[in-house]
């Protein structure tokens, strides 16, 4: 065996590292030249080189972050994002990368701003929306454990320990928030199916922005969902992040899914630091998750909301923009609006509590929902045109 000579195999290793010696930047640079994502506007040759050789501590690389964005172009009227984070030290090694992305996603962040959390539900004025339009109220954030590599960049043991974790931690909740874990590799295909078609459930990772992260690796290994008796407080693990928390319930009580939210959330926080782990959070980026867009709150409250007749106003798109509200359709993001029935939510996550982007959401539906009752009965809309928030 070679072991037994040890001179040998170092002399093979020698010879190994001489054939695989490494190519210059400008040849290993990716064409983006058609690109159309946030990461491919800032990346420039320059700062390619300055940044290619570093590597965080568990070994994540400006390739790694890069590649997701280097494989899907994007669309010209969709700008994604382009890049992810392999563990929490990601934001801060390729920082040179990050900041100017994370200033361009979230409308100007400055890498000296401060962000503010907010998760007390008593400060929401208002909230119970008009559920004639409004057919459910959801709110969602993810939370990264600190000191395991994220999900692009996690191996099987790593997920597999979040996952144990957040099964222990979860299992101490009581009452209303009582419930129980589903591991996807326990369920039938029938069983998950239905779950996502009852919008619980996360979807098979066929997006290649997540199979390009690397995200989707060892897929259905590790992943699951809990939730408790109803299903109106659900946790993803394993999925984009190690937790996404969500409260959700038919019907427009928006304040009572919010509480339900700060209420659920803040135990989990607690049960996970009893365990001795804390969550990965910063006076800067708020709590730290695995795409950009998500930093800070990581908070999307959203409705599905009925909204035949301004959905097709011309002015739809700049009410949501004056509202800093977004559209999807109902089947979840990338997917297309049927019926009239429109997924409308919070744009922003950075530079606002929970409590201040909720209030946003909860205006902005009531502004909508109003609109929509002047538009069935044949009248204008201008007088409620929203200034710019
Ligand atoms: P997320 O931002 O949580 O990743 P997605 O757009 O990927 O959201 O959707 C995930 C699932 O959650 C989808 O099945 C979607 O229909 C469901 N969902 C999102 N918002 C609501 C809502 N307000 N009411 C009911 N289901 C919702
Ligand atoms: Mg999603």
């Amino acid at each position: 065996m070679m072991l037994s000579k040890p001179g040998l195999t170092i002399q093979l290793v020698q010879m190994a590292l001489i054939n695989i010696k490494r190519l210059s930047p400008e040849e290993e640079f990716p064409d983006l030249s058609l690109h159309n994502n946030h990461m491919a506007k800032i990346l420039t040759l320059n700062l390619y080189k300055k940044l290619r050789d570093r590597t965080t501590p568990s070994g994540f690389t400006l390739d790694d972050v890069i590649q997701t964005g280097v494989d899907n172009p994007g669309h010209p009227f969709i700008m994604t994002v382009g890049c992810v984070a392999g563990d929490e030290e990601s934001y801060e090694v390729f920082k040179e990368l990050f900041d100017p992305v994370i200033e361009d996603r979230h409308g100007g962040y400055k890498p000296t701003d401060k962000h503010k959390t907010d998760l007390n539900a008593a400060n929401l004025k208002g909230g119970d929306l008009d559920s004639n339009y409004v057919l459910s109220s959801r709110v969602r954030t993810g939370r990264s454990v600190r000191s395991f590599c994220l999900p692009p960049h996690c191996s099987r043991g790593e997920r597999r320990a979040v996952e144990k974790l957040a099964v222990e931690a979860l299992g101490s909740l009581s009452g209303d928030l009582k419930g129980k874990y589903y591991a996807l590799k326990n369920m039938t295909d029938q069983e998950q199916q239905q779950l996502i078609d009852d919008h619980f459930l996360f979807d098979k990772p066929v997006s290649p922005l997540l199979l390009a992260s690397g995200m989707g690796r060892d897929w259905p290994d590790g992943r699951g969902i809990w939730h408790n008796e109803n299903k109106t407080f659900l946790v993803w693990v394993n999925e984009e992040d190690h937790l996404r928390v969500i409260s959700m319930q038919k019907g427009g009580n928006m304040r009572e899914v919010f509480t339900r939210f700060c209420t659920g959330l803040t135990k989990i926080e607690s049960l996970f630091k009893n365990k001795g782990h804390e969550f990965m959070w910063s006076e800067h980026l708020g709590y730290i998750l695995t795409c950009p867009s998500n930093l800070g709150t990581g908070l999307r409250a959203g409705v599905h909301i009925k909204i035949p007749c301004l959905s097709k106003n011309e002015k739809f798109g700049e009410i949501l923009k004056r509202l800093r509200l977004q559209k999807r359709g109902t089947g979840g993001v990338d997917t297309a609006a049927v019926g009239g029935v429109f997924d409308i939510s919070n744009a922003d996550r950075l530079g606002f509590s929970e409590v201040e982007l909720v209030q946003m959401l909860v205006d902005g539906v009531k502004l909508i929902t109003e609109m929509e009752k002047h538009l069935e009965k044949g009248q204008s809309i201008d007088d409620l045109m929203p200034a710019q928030k």
